[in-house]
């Protein structure tokens, strides 16, 4: 322990070095072995001080099928963002203010269970993070058809709403936890998989859930955001219907499908719980109700732990 100077004895402020230089000259000890004596003090000094190292986490932790990983990084020096990369890909880390970084990375119910690794680089230091990634049930549906193929989406839909999934604006609009987009009960939830004609679908899971709300009922945005796209079924959305689709920023979007009216139009600034248009049945639709995707890096996550714990 350190003894506390007395104010009749202050301590004179003095460093380590400049300490031992005095000493060396009282003691008349030669160069020679001062420059020893020094080099000792110098390493014991390194040893007392360690260099700050990278800091990062990851959560939540287990992890399971559809859940939005979230890496927070905190470099050695501030304002440089760290690399992050998970099975081949990178992806990219937003600052989230004092010096912290924060990458989202998605999961779905296509991922396979296990370990999940994520890289982490920061000036040539390297981390690697594991969770583990838990299998989850999901309730199932079997489809039969027959006959005549459903409607199949026109290229200018198919276009437009991946161009507009793909965002990843700097800017994070949304705050705390997403509100509920309809006041209607949820007739479909996420991540629901389907056999047609008794064959289970390898590449099919609900990307979204969906709300029962009345025809004409109010649809609002679930966070705040930026109105990136606005899609009219007599502009070629014949699958998706009357489309909004809002950019939360950092990667995160909602889409709502099927719309009976829309209220904004693209580059509005939407707030959390702000009307943006009414349920309805366009598109490929067989009632009135809401659909609502949330993705991540253009892959749609599980909105519930968006909903109830919220990522900021
Ligand atoms: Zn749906």
């Amino acid at each position: 322990m350190l003894s506390k100077p007395t104010p009749s004895q202050p301590r004179p402020r003095q460093s380590w070095l400049a300490a031992t230089v005095a000493w060396v000259r009282r003691r008349r000890i030669k160069w020679g072995r001062a420059s020893l004596i020094l080099g000792i003090v110098v390493a014991i000094a390194a040893i007392a001080i360690p260099a700050r190292a990278l800091q990062s986490r990851i959560s939540p932790n287990p992890a399971q099928l559809g859940d939005t990983l979230s890496v927070a990084v905190q470099p050695n020096s501030a304002g440089s963002p760290p690399t992050v990369k998970m099975g081949g890909k990178t992806y990219p880390a937003f600052a989230i203010g004092s010096g912290e970084f924060r990458t989202l990375i998605p999961t779905s119910p296509l991922d396979k269970p296990g370990t999940i690794t994520v890289q982490v680089t920061s000036e040539g230091e390297v981390k690697n993070l594991s969770v583990p990634l838990k299998n989850r049930s999901f309730p199932t549906q079997r489809i039969r058809l027959s006959g005549a193929a459903s409607q199949s989406a026109t290229q200018q839909e198919l276009d437009r709403v991946a161009a507009f999934k793909q965002l990843e604006t700097p800017e994070k609009y949304w705050n705390g936890i997403f509100v509920k987009p309809n006041a209607g009960r949820i007739s479909s939830g996420y991540g629901i998989r389907r056999y047609y004609n008794g064959v289970f679908a390898e590449d099919y899971y609900h990307r979204g859930v969906d709300y029962a709300g009345g025809m004409g009922s109010p649809v609002v945005a679930p966070a705040a955001g930026r109105i990136a796209l606005v899609g009219k079924v007599s502009e070629g959305f014949r699958v998706h219907g009357n489309t909004v689709g809002i950019d939360h920023g950092q990667g995160v979007t909602s889409i709502m499908l099927h719309l009976s009216r829309i209220d904004v139009k693209e580059g509005d600034v939407v707030q959390a719980g702000q009307r943006i248009g009414a349920i309805g049945s366009t598109g490929a639709s067989t009632g009135p109700h809401l659909h609502w995707g949330l993705y991540v890096h253009g892959i749609s996550v599980d909105p519930v732990p968006w909903r109830f714990q919220g990522f900021n």
